[in-house]
């Protein structure tokens, strides 16, 4: 890998589509299609085949000495004031590992890139919309009457841009042959950071279960009503984020009490009633289960300490979704070919490679992020570490291609 024409392009990306207050490359505006634009200026330069696919993904395909094919990829669109790296350093990667292969020949496999419509879901909220449908994993119901800002209509914008979201799932084709997804990415954490590695293998992304906890009590005057003898919701619920930022220590996952408000919210009043917003994600099941067991009782105890009624009600959740073990193995092999550690690590955040992880062999590499932050202009990664992280990736996707070759990785019928 070349890495310092990964830099360059990753710059001039930058330059086209950046500002003082950082990327503005939303899904479906112009500024997504100037950088769509560039990515396809850089892949015009090889000898691949272009093509949109019916959920707005685009394609390039390198043709490989036997059937099947190894995929790479990300996304180039950002959040409205995003880093210059999410997405844009696993797609520019990509197209440098598109270009190192096609300079040696002919893999011995297909090689394929793929942009993801929409991964961060900036305009409409729904993450993950093409490599959702191309999983069979978007309720096209579920999202047609979404609305932005403006109050434009998800189904009216994408059309826009020649994607009949009735015919969105048609982009499940594209992994008939497929071998292995294999994905790049900044860690958007500080995990690698504080431990001072460059780099690390992805172990699956996190299952996530989010909740509102809400404690009942009763209003009361504030003056007149003394301490043994109130029902308040608030300290109910404080307990309780208390206790459960314990549990996040104890399983060694995390639990994150995001926000609170309670009723009626004046300095005079005892909280009748109180919001709590929890969020615990864990890689392994059992524990992430068990995380939520335990959130369940500390908020039960809470509600009981205080004289409350607690009510947890349900609002998202999605299973941990491991990845390869074969592909982890020739990840963290890599890393450490490159000048990382054999480290491996969950993602906390989810990410494209996570769809794709439910119907192939997938495996991600993170960089560090340094400042550890995303979604914000301040992201960023020192350049030694991205080049590690480069580095890394091209040798996974060249043992990838290999292991394809060899029959280790069939392709998917
Ligand atoms: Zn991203």
């Amino acid at each position: 890998m070349n890495t310092d024409r990964v830099l360059e392009d990753l710059r001039e990306l930058a330059r086209l589509t950046g500002g003082p207050d950082g990327a503005r490359r939303v899904c479906w505006t112009d500024e997504w299609t100037r950088a769509r634009e560039f990515l396809r200026s850089r892949l015009d330069e090889l000898p691949v085949d272009i093509s949109v696919d019916a959920a707005g993904n685009l394609w390039a395909d390198l043709a490989g000495e036997q059937d099947g094919f190894v995929i790479v990829g990300s996304h180039v669109d950002s959040v409205p004031a995003g880093g210059w790296l999410d997405g844009a350093l696993g797609a520019f990667a990509a197209v440098e590992a598109v270009r190192t292969q096609s300079a040696a020949g002919k893999p011995p496999v297909g090689l394929r890139l793929v942009d993801w419509a929409d991964e961060e879901g900036a305009r409409f909220g729904r993450s993950l919309f093409g490599s959702s449908a191309c999983s069979g994993t978007l309720d096209v119901d579920g999202v047609r009457d979404l609305r932005d800002r403006d109050g434009e209509r998800l189904e009216d914008v994408v059309a826009r841009y020649d994607v009949e979201l009735a015919r969105a799932h048609e982009s499940s084709a594209q992994l008939r042959g497929a071998c292995a997804y294999l994905e790049l990415h900044i860690e958007q954490g500080p995990v690698l950071e504080s431990r001072g590695e460059p780099a690390a293998t992805v172990l699956g992304t996190c299952g996530v279960e989010r909740h509102v906890g809400v404690f009942t009590g009763q209003t009361a005057h504030a003056g007149a009503t003394p301490m043994g003898l109130r029902r308040d919701s608030f300290a109910a619920a404080a307990q309780a984020a208390l206790a459960i930022r314990e549990v996040g220590f104890r399983h060694d996952g995390v639990c994150t009490v995001g926000g609170a408000t309670s009723e009626p919210g004046v300095v005079t009043a005892v909280a009748g009633r109180t919001e709590m917003l929890l969020d615990q994600r864990h890689l392994n099941p059992a524990k992430l289960g068990a995380m939520l067991a335990e959130a369940r009782e500390a908020c039960e105890q809470a509600a009981v300490d205080h004289g409350c009624e607690i009510e947890l009600r349900h609002l998202w959740s999605i299973p941990p979704i491991p990845f390869d073990d074969r592909l982890i193995a020739l990840g963290r092999q890599a890393v450490a070919d490159s000048g990382g550690k054999d480290t491996a690590i969950p993602s906390g955040p989810l990410h494209d490679a996570a769809e794709m992880a439910r119907l192939i062999p997938t495996v991600m590499i993170f960089s560090s992020s340094s400042p550890p932050v995303s979604h914000t202009k301040e992201e960023d990664t020192p350049e030694d570490d991205l080049r590690v992280a480069i580095e890394a990736y091209g040798r996974t996707v060249g043992a990838a291609l290999a292991g394809a070759a060899a029959g280790e990785l069939p392709p998917r019928a």
